[in-house]
Parts: structure tokens; sequence; C-alpha cells
């Protein structure tokens, strides 16, 4: 059996009409049957309105009941899973929306919904109400093929119920109505592309097959046959061989106004379909055919089947007009508008620019302590060398990338710092900041750009006493521990960096500060061998890493002791 989210098979489509319906409060179901119609039902005969019925069988959802709506349809007949709606489903559904004016249907051009539809009508008529039909066959896939039941109606049908909807809403006569829908038709044309087949809920496998890397042009949307196997392709040429046949299928030509949709066949994740869009886009530019509307989503579906369907309408004012009427039909989402203008190319505004270094340009203000600069200098140095050591140090307990991003960021300071050494210390922090954002990735880089931003955020301008400094590093160490969500104890940099901060604001001169600091930062990071790591890749690990330090933290001592001794020495 293929897993589905539901409960009893038999009660697939009631129940999921039942939570469509309770979703949507202007709509209702006709008791006893799989349909849903307006709730204003009333209010919308009195109206003496063209009432639209559709339907079909299920398994296509959101169609049909998510384009019942002011609009569209009156009501949606729904059958079983791909199975024709019954004639007296039909029927009654036609018997509770029909006005003096007349109901058209939009029928789906399948012989057992021809069949039920037609038959239903035909009852309807004997009571004296008129009912027009309007079949939609616009698969391009089967061309104009006398050796089939004919063109499949597929997705394009529901841009058919929108132009009918709009027609009936704006009080044209029966008659016109459906004259409408049918040009519509006539000037539509659909091809869709399957990645996967799909299963009925309750059957025990999927309704066809389809190699690892095959797909299939031309596909109806209950898993017919279609066309064409090939092999899968960049959807550029995918959607290029879907434009081929449906173009020549309604004689499209450059300079033509075509309406797009896009439609998911029910498993397309939204970062394909945006592809297909865009591609599909493209495709019509470089054909010089007008793109006047697309639309772009999740319309008529094959129950879960990955791949998706384009249809191209030539459009007219009349059409357009239709297409933006009003509806409150849940599923017809979209305006409809693209970007245009000569390009038609995607909307860019133009990015926040740095300086191509990214550093502060102007620097006022007396220079960094020499002092300063050289723990810089020294605490790089240190990183440098270590590398090896902290690369194996997080092998053991994390990934093994943190040697190198912590050294490939050393480096790029060290570059840097002659030029960093001639502005005031709170600029010459925040440039150390942009460049380790800038330069070191992993979860580290963007906690030391924190620290060394939040560093120089703490500190006046001008040139600090040691004090400021203390009070910088603890503005940093505080942002790694707020920014990570790392306490003390949850055996990260934290363990290392806090301990330094609070022993930094002892002591009587900067050496005896950097030294009372560098020793908690090895007291602390001595300390995570034995902690349990709750944060970072360490925390997937658990106990396991228990004996081993953390990198992270090693490598704050490491950076620490090199640079009380660079000043201590100094
Ligand atoms: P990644 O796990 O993304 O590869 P790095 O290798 O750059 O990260 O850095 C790992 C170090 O980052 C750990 O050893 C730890 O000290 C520190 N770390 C991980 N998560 C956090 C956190 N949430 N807060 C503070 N530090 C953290
Ligand atoms: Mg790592």
């Amino acid at each position: 059996m293929v897993k589905k989210l539901i409960n009893d098979p038999l009660n697939a489509v009631s129940e999921s009409l039942e939570g469509f319906v309770r979703l949507h409060p202007d709509l209702a179901i006709l008791d006893g049957y799989a349909t849903v119609l307006r709730a204003d039902i009333e209010v919308f005969k009195a109206s003496g309105k063209v009432a639209i019925v559709s339907g079909g069988g299920a398994g296509h959802e959101p169609a049909h009941a998510g384009y019942v709506g002011r609009g569209m349809l009156t009501a949606a007949v729904s059958g079983d899973v791909f199975a024709s709606p019954s004639t007296d489903a039909v029927y009654a559904a036609l018997k509770a929306v029909a006005t003096r004016s007349g109901v058209l249907m939009i029928v789906k051009n399948y012989t057992g919904d021809r069949i039920n539809f037609g038959l239903a009508a035909e009852m309807l008529r004997a009571e004296g109400i008129p009912v027009e039909t309007v079949v939609v066959d616009d698969d391009a896939a089967l061309g104009n093929a006398e050796m089939t039941a004919g063109r499949r109606g597929i997705a394009g049908t529901v841009l058919v119920h929108k132009i009918a909807g709009a027609a009936a809403e704006s009080g044209l006569p029966l008659a016109k109505v459906a004259e409408q829908a049918r040009e519509a038709v006539a000037r539509l044309s659909t091809m869709g592309v399957a990645l996967t087949p799909c299963t009925v809920p309750g059957a025990r496998s999927a309704n066809f097959e389809l190699g690892p890397d095959e797909i299939e042009l031309g596909l109806g949307i209950h898993g017919e046959a279609g066309v064409e196997r090939r092999a899968i392709a960049p959807a550029e040429t995918i959607v290029t061989l879907l434009m081929d046949r449906i173009i020549a299928d309604r004689d499209i030509r450059a300079e033509d106004d075509v309406v797009l949709l896009v439609n998911n066949l029910g498993g397309t994740p939204t970062l394909e379909l945006n592809i297909v869009a865009r591609d599909a886009l493209n495709d019509l530019e470089r054909r010089g055919i007008h793109v006047v509307r697309a639309y772009c989503g999740t319309y008529l579906t094959a129950i879960e089947m990955a791949g998706v369907s384009l249809s191209l309408l030539k459009a007219d004012a009349g059409t357009l007009a239709a297409l933006d009427a009003q509806t409150n039909a849940p599923a017809w989402v979209g305006n409809g508008q693209t970007t245009h203008g000569p390009n038609k190319s995607a909307t860019r505004l133009a990015a926040f620019s740095e300086n191509p270094s990214g550093d502060t340009e102007q620097a006022d203000g007396e220079p960094a302590s020499p002092a300063l600069v050289a723990a810089i200098r020294a605490g790089c140095e240190a990183i440098i060398a270590a590398e090896t050591m902290l690369t194996e140090m997080d092998q053991k307990v994390g990934d093994g990338d943190i040697g190198r991003s912590l050294a490939h960021g050393a480096e790029q300071i060290l570059k840097a710092l002659d030029d960093l050494a001639r502005k005031p210390t709170k600029i010459m922090l925040s440039d150390i900041s942009g460049i380790v954002r800038r330069s070191v990735g992993g979860t580290s880089g963007p906690l030391y750009a924190a620290f060394a931003l939040s560093a120089s955020n703490a500190l006046e301008e001008g040139a600090p006493r040691a004090f400021d400094l203390a009070a910088a590093f603890e503005a940093g160490a505080v942002s790694v521990s707020r920014m990570g969500g790392a306490k003390e104890g949850d055996r990260t940099m934290v363990d290392a960096l806090l301990p330094a901060a609070r022993a930094m604001s002892a002591g009587l001169d900067a050496a005896e500060r950097l030294s009372a600091a560098a020793d908690a930062a090895r007291r602390g990071a001595d300390a995570t061998a034995g902690m349990t790591p709750r944060r970072g890749r360490s925390s997937y690990l658990g106990t396991r890493v228990l004996g081993h330090g953390d990198p992270g933290a090693e490598a704050v001592a490491i950076w620490l002791a090199a640079a009380a001794g660079q000043v201590r020495e100094g």
C-alpha cells in the first residue's frame, strides 16, 4: 500500500471536501453529494444570473471545488478519485443552482463525464430549464487524433472556468456566456510532463511506472499514456519541448498575446515550479510571443504526480477583463501580472554596496595602540600555527573545518593589519569584523564577526584605556553567547570567552589583565573536555565527545595566550 494521509480510502473524497468547506465559509456542501456550491446560493438564485457548473473525477484538487465562488463556478460536482460523478449527482447540482437564465456546464472531454453531464442536462431541459455545455479539450498531446476519444480536458479548463464565470457574473445571457467559453477553448492549448506516476488512495501501487531517469511528455491527468517517454533533461529543454507542441497546436505566432498557466500536477516543489515559470517566460520571449498574464501554482493536479503542465490561451481584451475580474473562489490565486518593460527580466534593485575592501574609509582619531595591534598579530599567528591541531580536534567532535576556517580568517586579518593599525581601535575592530564575516564560514565565522563588532560598538570614539578594552571584550563575549544561544557549560567557545572577560576586569595594567584573561580561557577550554555538548555540531554526538576538548574554546585559549605573551614581552 502506498502511504497516504487518509482515514478510510472510501471516504477520502468526502472528508477532503468537508475539510475544504470548513476552511471556506463562503462554500457549502450539497447534502448527500460530493458537490460544493456557493453558500449564498439563495442570494445568487435571486440574482437570476446564469449558473455555472463543472466537475469531474476527484484527485485534481484544488479543482474543481476550489473554483466555486462569486465570479467563477456556482457549483462543482465531484466523483470518486479519477471517476466521473454520477448522472444523479450532476442533476442534483444543476437543480440546486439553476436559475431561470439557465446553466452552463463546463465539462472536460472524457467519455464518462460527457455522458453523465449530458444526461443530467437532458433531464433538466425536460423541465424547461436551458442548459448549455462547453466541452474543454485543451490537451495538445493528442493533437486532432481521430483514433482516440479525442483531446482530453486538462489544466487549461481552469481558465475557461474563470472566463465563463466572469461572463455570467457580469449578467450576460446563457448563449453569450457559452459562446465566450467556447471561444476560449478554441484558443487554448495545454501540454504536460510527468516525472513520477501517482497513486489512487487505497490502491496497492502507482497507476504506471517510470524509470528513475525517465519522464513522460503529454501524459493525461489520470496517468493515461502520453506521447513520448524520454530521459530527464534540464527544465529549459523540457519547457521548450512542451512549448513547441502547444504553439503548433493553436498556431500561435510572434506578436500574439497569450496567457500562460504553469500548473503543478501535484508533487512538484515550488522551487522547481518557479524555475519552469522562468523558463516558460524566457522561451516565449525568445519567440516574440507576448505574455499578457501568467499564473503559476497548483491549479489542477493528478494527485501527487510530480510534473507540470503548461497552458497558453491566445488573448484579446475581453479575455484579460474576464481573467482580471473579481472572484472569491479560493483556488484562483495570483493576479497574473508579470514584469514588463523592454527586456521583461526580473526587476533587480541595486543592493547596498560597501567600498570594494569593505573597510571604513575615513578614520579620524588616534590610531589603535601598538600594543593592541601587536597582540592581535600574535593571536592571528598563533591560530595559523595551531591549524593542524584544531583541525584534528574538530575532526573528533565536529566536522574538521575549524582549523582551516580560523587560519584563513587570521591570514586575512594579518594581510590588512598594517592598514588597520593606522585606524582608531573602534574602527579597526569593526573592520576586523567585516574581514572575518566575509572570509570565515561555519559557526565560528559569524560568531567571531559578532565578537569584534560588538566589541567595537562598546568602545567610545578615540583611543580606549585598558578599562575600555575589558568592557569591549566583555561586550564581544556576551554577544557570542547571546547570538549562539550558548551559556557557560554548553561546551563551546563561550566557556573560554566569558571567564576570560570576567578575569580581564581585574588586574592593574593591560599586561596583567590579558594574562589573567588568558589563564581563565585556558582553564575554561580544558574544562570543556568534561562537558556534554548542548550547542553546535558536537551536540549531535552527545556524550561520545567526552574526554575531548572543544576546538572553538581551545582556539580562544590559544589566541588569548599569544596576545597576552606578546603584551607581557612588549
Ligand atoms: P561548524 O560546526 O559550523 O563547522 P566551526 O567548525 O566553525 O562550526 O566551529 C565550531 C565551534 O563553534 C565549536 O567548537 C564551538 O566552540 C563553537 N560553537 C558551536 N556552536 C556554538 C554556539 N551555539 N555558540 C557559541 N559557540 C558555538
Ligand atoms: Mg566545524
